[in-house]
């Protein structure tokens, strides 16, 4: 069957990670319709503005997508295209899943667990006001808090229907992929508020589901300390924008490195894959990092798409090659065999080879 996808390349590093995954996607005899949708410094270069309208168009369209990552300017310039693409097309659900492969130089084994991230509110909404603005001063004013006159100041907006949506993705997630528990993390007892209402509404989707769905409730900071002491005990986690920006960075860590961490940003309608990590533009052009991670993001759109057995296949031939080391990227090489890594088409290169083997 033929599949029509958007692609987008993104920039950065974005463009020579996309090439390795499509070569890998393509070598399982899947034929895909890529429809190519610049987005980022190309698209602002060509088009004056970095996130085109018909880069939506494609998404709702094909409504399945494969992105590389997207450089944000940070403290000015444009906002987030990431951000944007995630509001504009309501992507609600950030699903990282994160699992130790082995060969992989980690500091835990036998780690398998997913996050959730919700993916539209929270400090993310962009509702910031700078220091010294006439809005800073009116909210400060009108809140009578101790807020020091020059301060900045964002909003963090948490709903009960945004909330309610991404636990109970959570808990079909947990349903669909046979895992025992769901566990939400927030800051409840800090912001009763926002994070209260998050916990309130993940209490009563829990409900729904007990007896078939374990529920547990961890503070972040707690989370935080027993992710990196005990983090087998953890399976799927649910929580707010931030924490699960935070979260899924350190559970990256904790399987050995961004480089081995895929994702999907999910709606309703869309699924737009992409993987944790972003478009390290120092490496732009090096051929150096590891493609695997995009690869792995590949996977799970294969999936999405009901090809599970070639999803299974590409994931195979990951797993034996990071599992070999031979031909793998440099951070996946002991420390002292740098030296002797593979670059990112000779890794994809391998992948390829290994799904042919299989
Ligand atoms: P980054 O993830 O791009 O890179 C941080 C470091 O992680 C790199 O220097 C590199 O050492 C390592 N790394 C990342 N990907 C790797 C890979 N595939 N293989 C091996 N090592 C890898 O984070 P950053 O430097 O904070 O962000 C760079 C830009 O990317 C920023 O503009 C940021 O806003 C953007 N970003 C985009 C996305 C996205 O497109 N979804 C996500 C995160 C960050």
């Amino acid at each position: 069957m033929r599949h029509t996808v958007t692609l987008i390349p993104g920039d950065g590093t974005g463009p020579e990670l996309v090439e390795a995954a499509v070569r890998v996607l393509e070598a399982t005899g899947i034929t895909f319709d890529w429809d190519v949708q610049e987005a980022g410094e190309a698209a602002l270069a060509r088009y004056g503005v970095p996130l085109p309208d018909k880069v939506l168009e494609s998404l709702r369209r094909t409504r399945v997508g494969l992105k590389g990552p997207i450089t944000t300017p940070v403290g000015s310039g444009f906002r987030s295209v990431n951000v944007a693409l995630r509001q504009e097309l309501d992507l609600y659900a950030c699903v990282r899943p994160c699992r130790t492969f082995p060969g992989v130089p980690a500091p835990f084994s036998g780690v398998d667990l997913v996050i959730v991230r919700e993916n539209t509110e929270d400090v993310y909404a962009g509702v910031e006001f700078e220091a010294d603005s006439a809005e800073a001063e009116q909210i400060r004013a009108w809140t009578g808090k101790r807020i020091r006159q020059d301060a900045a100041i964002a909003l963090k907006p948490i709903s009960a229907y945004g909330s309610r949506r991404v636990v109970e993705y959570a808990f079909e997630y947990a349903v669909r992929h046979r895992r025992r528990r769901v566990t939400a993390i927030t800051k409840a007892n800090i912001m009763k508020f926002t994070d209260g209402l998050f916990l309130r509404e993940a209490r009563q989707v829990a409900a729904a589901y007990a007896g078939r769905i374990e529920y547990s409730e961890v503070l972040v900071d707690a989370a935080c300390m027993q992710l990196v002491t005990r983090p087998e005990e953890f399976d799927v986690l649910v929580m707010p924008n931030l924490y699960g920006d935070i979260l899924s960075d350190l559970c990256a860590g904790l399987i050995g490195g961004l480089g081995m961490a895929p994702g999907v940003n999910a709606g309703d309608e869309i699924a737009l894959f992409e993987p944790v990590h972003g478009s390290a533009p120092q490496f732009k052009g090096t051929n150096r990092l590891n493609p695997a991670a995009i690869i792995l993001s590949g996977a799970l759109m294969l999936r999405h798409l009901g090809e599970e057995a070639a999803a299974s296949r590409v994931e195979a031939a990951v797993a034996r090659v990071v599992r070999e080391g031979t031909h793998v990227t440099f951070d996946l090489k002991p420390p002292g065999q740098q030296a002797a890594a593979s670059g990112t088409r000779e890794m994809a290169d391998a992948i390829v080879r290994a799904m042919k083997e299989a």
